[in-house]
């Protein structure tokens, strides 16, 4: 597969690069798309042409529930230092946006869900993001994780408080465990339920706020339209 990356940021995937690419501003041929570099369409508008990377295949996948947005993302990645010998669970997987990310990263990710359509949505996704460090699992979490001694779990779930033991019994000491909730009621819970278990120490509950801004000639001010609001991000530590 290939991208045809327009000077503005627009982007075209390429699936079949052994036949011309039609564009609304032209075509480029298939040789000129093999050669790589800057190509040409018919019409005379330059593109490069590159190999998708991993960030470029996470803005294809195909979307069940709605997805980690990537500003929550960053922060579990900088609050935990998530590094390339871990081994992660996730939970639940949904589309997989958030385990795509942390396989991206770590040694090995393992992701539970519990619907059978989102699991099979994950693993179509899988399949095109090609990781091989992946797996992914059709069960319910809340039940129980099977890997143990694992250096992070992160939970995207209605009701996290209750993967709370299961998580403790899963993770090393001194391993995280992050939680990501949209609303103030689940926070108050799951804060609560980790106060009230010795296995685990509560850190902090944050939010994060993105203002994207659009720079276009003199008219540079913040975008209209916003994320207005996400999740809120809680980390703790196994004791
Ligand atoms: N983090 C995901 C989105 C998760 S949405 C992403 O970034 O794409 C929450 C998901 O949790 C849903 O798919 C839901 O089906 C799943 N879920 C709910 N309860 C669960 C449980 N007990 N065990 C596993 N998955 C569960």
């Amino acid at each position: 597969m290939k991208i045809l990356l327009k000077k503005d940021g627009e982007k075209f995937f390429v699936r079949d690069d052994s036949r011309d690419y039609h564009t609304k501003y032209g075509f480029i041929k298939s040789a000129d798309m093999k050669k790589g570099g800057i190509a040409s369409t018919n019409t005379g508008t330059q593109m490069a042409v590159i190999k998708p990377s991993f960030i470029d295949l996470l803005g294809k996948i195909s979307r069940a529930p709605q997805i980690i947005p990537r500003k929550d993302v960053g922060i579990i990645i900088a609050e935990t230092g998530i590094g390339k010998s871990w081994k992660v669970v996730d939970a639940g997987t949904g589309s997989g946006a958030l385990a795509f990310m942390l396989a991206n990263i770590a040694k090995e990710v393992t992701s539970y869900e519990i619907r059978g359509d989102f699991y099979k949505i994950a693993l179509s996704n899988k399949e095109s993001i090609g990781l091989r460090n992946l797996k992914l699992k059709n069960k319910d979490i809340y039940l129980g994780i099977d890997e143990k001694n694992i250096d992070l779990a992160t939970l995207d779930l209605p009701e996290p408080w209750k993967a709370i033991e299961p998580a403790g019994k899963s993770l090393k000491t001194g391993g995280f465990l992050v939680s990501y909730s949209p609303t103030v009621p689940q926070v108050m819970d799951f804060v609560s339920a980790l106060r009230q278990n010795p296995a685990f120490v509560y850190l902090k509950a944050i939010e994060i706020l993105e203002r994207e801004w659009e720079v276009e000639d003199r008219k540079v001010r913040p975008m209209s339209q916003q994320i207005g609001h996400s999740g809120f991000i809680i980390f703790a530590r196994k004791v």
